[in-house]
């Protein structure tokens, strides 16, 4: 992996690239260069044809100077230490960012979902949940979905690590299903925070955004989302266009709220190829298309293009949200959006943000930009402790908030050190972690 596009050697570079501008001493680098602890496993799973298959598995405890270790684990067969170590720093930044009392962790086994049955799903996340038994709790670390995990898989892991304790632990995971303690919106919060992001960024940039007292008044009758009206989240951009690559959880939610507040969404592409269609995509049947096939290609009435092209579709609002380093310094000119929604993680290189900075591209940082996610986990893990659960619209509510008042502190610190935003969202996590370790002191 070359040095560019190692994740971990970018995180640590852009780390390194704040403590200068905040100067600060080495010491500081040196504490939260580096993560805190790393678990390797390679852990045997029995197959459904009765052999036995060895996995590697990956959990790494960034930093827990403000809270628990909080991330998700991924499965997916280029998942690598330093691409956990990276999402791990992340974690970090993300929960300092947006004021989450928690730290940052990541795990990942490598592996390929797809190819792997349910009962074998199961099984080696048992396995694995066994491994990590040692290191994982409700006030140590807790772990959530991310790539190609889900509900389920949280149900699996919850259930484990109950077995072993000989008690329901509901606060050892986060994106748990709802009937075992998870928590409402929680499924579609990394694309709402995406959603809630792009509008605001809309905003900033004096795009006619329509309040809803406005569109109301005249009785609009567009896709809008009823439960959303009383939540004040009813400002429409209607003819804001949108180009998304990945189609998952984070793409197809971000995708179908930005169509109801009016966005048109012109092209998206999932891990085989894309589809535009420049009036406008139903994003409701393009979800229902792929639920059916699998994929998005093919979707009646669309040009076919590839993932890497949507990334320079001419729209308003790009979101990629599928891998890591797919906005280069090979790309980044080629871009046309004027802003850039990170809905996945470390999307775009740091040359790549040097280039959008100076072309004016307004880039929201992965940490800022798919926070919902772990913002709405947080949700989720003080009502498991409590045992006292809120409506939906609470967590909406309690979301936009949260994200809204992170966004401006982002926007209006990166203005005042003349930094893009990803600099500035670095500067507020990275000060509240050495704060944080500043008033704890050095053990012992
Ligand atoms: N995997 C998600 C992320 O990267 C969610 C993490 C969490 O909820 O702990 O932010």
């Amino acid at each position: 992996m070359s040095e560019e596009s190692n994740p971990f050697d970018i995180a640590q570079g852009q780390l390194k690239k704040v403590i200068k501008i905040l100067n600060l001493d080495k010491s500081v680098y040196d504490c939260l260069g580096n993560p805190h602890l790393e678990l390797t496993v390679n852990f045997p799973v029995k197959m459904d044809d009765g052999t036995v298959r060895i996995f590697r598995g990956y959990r790494v405890e960034y930093n827990n100077s403000r809270g628990p270790y909080k991330g998700g684990i991924r499965y997916h067969p280029d998942v690598t230490m330093d691409e956990v170590r990276a999402l791990a720093a992340w974690m970090t930044w993300k929960t300092a960012v947006v004021g989450l009392p928690f730290g940052g962790a990541k795990g990942g086994v490598v592996c390929n979902p797809k190819e792997l049955s349910k009962n074998e799903l199961e099984r080696l996340t048992r396995r694995f949940t066994a491994e990590l038994s040692i290191i994982i709790g409700p006030e140590k670390d807790i772990p959530a979905p991310d790539m190609y995990t889900n509900p389920q898989t949280m149900a699996w892991i919850m259930d484990t690590y109950s077995m072993n304790k000989g008690y329901s632990v509901l606060g050892v995971v986060t994106g748990k299903p709802l009937e075992l303690g998870g928590s409402l919106g929680r499924f579609e919060a990394t694309g709402r925070g995406c959603m809630l992001c792009a509008r605001e960024a809309l905003k900033k940039l004096n795009y006619k955004v329509i309040p809803p007292e406005i569109w109301q008044k005249n009785g609009y009758k567009g896709m809008e989302d009823e439960s959303c009206k009383d939540q004040g989240t009813g400002f429409r951009i209607d003819g804001a266009t949108v180009a998304l690559q990945g189609f998952g959880n984070v793409g197809a939610i971000a995708a179908k709220l930005l169509q109801q507040k009016g966005a048109k969404i012109i092209a998206v592409s999932d891990s085989r190829s894309g589809i535009a269609k420049k009036d406008g995509l139903n994003i409701f049947e393009v979800i229902e298309h792929k639920t059916k096939t699998g994929y998005v290609k093919d979707f009646e009435g669309t040009d076919e293009i590839t993932p890497e092209a949507i990334l320079e579709f001419d729209c308003d609002i790009l979101i990629p949200a599928a891998l890591e380093n797919q906005i280069t310094k090979n790309n980044a000119e080629e871009i046309k959006a004027r802003i850039i929604v990170e809905g996945a993680n470390g999307p775009t290189t740091p040359e790549a943000d040097s280039i959008l900075f100076d072309k004016e591209v307004m880039v929201i940082p992965d940490i800022l930009a798919n926070s919902g996610g772990v913002i709405v986990s947080y949700f989720e893990w003080v009502q498991s402790l409590q045992s006292f659960f809120w409506s939906e619209r609470d967590v909406n509510c309690k979301l936009r908030d949260r994200i809204l008042s992170a966004f401006h502190e982002v926007y209006q610190t990166s203005k005042d050190y003349g930094v893009d935003m990803r600099t500035g969202a670095y500067i507020l996590a990275v000060n509240k972690v050495t704060e944080a370790i500043k008033i704890r002191g050095i053990f012992p």
